[in-house]
């Protein structure tokens, strides 16, 4: 077994970054790495990832491979990755050969589990929905009682973009034995796995903070972003958002709490539920660049991207600050077709991840429009 490379570990330019995961935000991060003269070597088990086309090595093995995790090990400086999904056990693995993994396990523990990360969420002073865990109808049943309605029934584990979740309504009991159906259904919807119930936020807006932590623990962040979903997919994100002073400065206050308290490395996206009295309550954070700040690419002289290659190399941060206002479309699907009349469109940065089918909620590219700041 190696020695553990140093927790301040700095990798100088012409070093290499590895990242777990190769679809888009790791094609993002490979080409912001190029940009300040690092290399990147990505592990995806498939084959023809988004990001195979810009890094400079590929590995494609499973990620419980433990050779191709040695070899890979071997041959990178620091390892990151783009997905919270990244099995628990490739990380240790990865750690225990030696290599420096930024954002760190404790981020990854948290973000993987709904259930663990409101509780810790909750434990560092940060609201949550209403909540609780659910293991099979009885305590789905006793939740509602808890909870109340409307609710949603999340998965603990490997959700995303509204995927693994079912809303029970306040009218699911309406008519005669509807409300045991109603419940029956939404555990069936949820594939009978540990859940979690959260109380319906009635939300005035969404936004969200992409914040950065280097290794020496400075904190910067870009500034809040409003995010518009449609059927649970982020569709676009705006800045400036339209919240007051005092409501943004009480979200930098918890993403900088958030960091703080997992003693992270890297870019994390936070994002908050913002209540008519300006209240905020977290939905979730990601540990990983995020899509609500793909903006940063075009309307930051130092994007997310770059930002979160720049933590985890040990490099200092850049400066989050914003030239230009802006609005990112995510394109889904077969939006992406309109690629020339978008790359026509005066003012429109057009981003493309090379992925070759367009299935229906798919994640294809994006575009944003940005405008001189007023
Ligand atoms: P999630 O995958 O948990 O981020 O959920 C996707 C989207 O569903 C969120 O961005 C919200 O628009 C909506 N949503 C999720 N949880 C809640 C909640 N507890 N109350 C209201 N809306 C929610």
């Amino acid at each position: 077994m190696t020695e553990p490379k140093a927790p301040s570990c700095i990798v100088k330019p012409g070093g290499v970054i590895g990242n777990l995961g190769g679809g888009q935000l790791a094609r993002m991060l490979a080409m912001a790495a190029a940009q300040i003269g690092l290399k990147t070597h990505v592990f995806c088990p498939e084959a023809h990832c988004p990001a195979a086309d810009v890094c400079a090595a590929i590995t494609t093995a499973p990620y419980t491979d433990e050779a191709a995790l040695s070899r890979f090990a071997e041959a990178v400086d620091v390892v990151t990755y783009e997905f919270e999904n990244v099995p628990a056990g490739t990380v240790s693995f990865l750690t225990k050969r030696g290599a420096v993994v930024r954002p760190g396990a404790r981020a990854l523990e948290k973000a993987q589990d709904r259930l663990h990360e409101k509780d810790f969420l909750n434990q560092i002073g940060a609201a949550t929905a209403a909540y609780c865990g659910v293991d099979d109808l009885p305590s789905l049943e006793a939740g509602l009682a808890t909870v109340g309605r409307p609710a949603i029934l999340k998965t603990r584990r490997l959700g995303y973009d509204g995927k693994g979740q079912t809303a029970l309504t306040d009218d699911d009991h309406d008519l005669p034995g509807a409300y045991d159906k109603a419940i029956a259904f939404a555990w069936d919807e949820v594939g009978a796995a540990p859940s979690i119930l959260e109380g319906f936020v009635p939300f005035q807006c969404e936004i969200s903070i992409i914040g950065a932590r280097g290794a020496d623990g400075d904190i910067r962040l870009y500034d809040p972003i409003e995010n518009v979903h449609r059927s649970g997919i982020l569709k676009t994100s705006t800045v400036p958002a339209v919240i007051t002073e005092a409501t943004a400065q009480k979200a930098a206050a918890i993403a900088a709490s958030i960091l703080n308290a997992l003693d992270y490395v890297g870019v994390i996206g936070v994002e908050f539920f913002v209540l008519s009295n300006g209240a905020l309550i977290v939905n979730e954070f990601a540990p990983r660049v995020h899509n609500s700040g793909h903006w940063t690419s075009d309307a930051c002289a130092v994007s997310q991207f770059e930002q979160h290659i720049r933590a985890v190399a040990g490099w200092p941060l850049g400066a989050p600050v914003r030239h230009s206002d802006a609005v990112m479309e995510n394109l889904i699907g077969q939006e992406a077709g309109a690629w020339q009349s978008l790359a026509a469109k005066p003012g429109a940065c057009l981003h493309l991840y090379g992925k070759h089918e367009a299935r229906p909620g798919r994640k294809m590219g994006h575009v944003t429009q940005v405008r001189a700041k007023v």
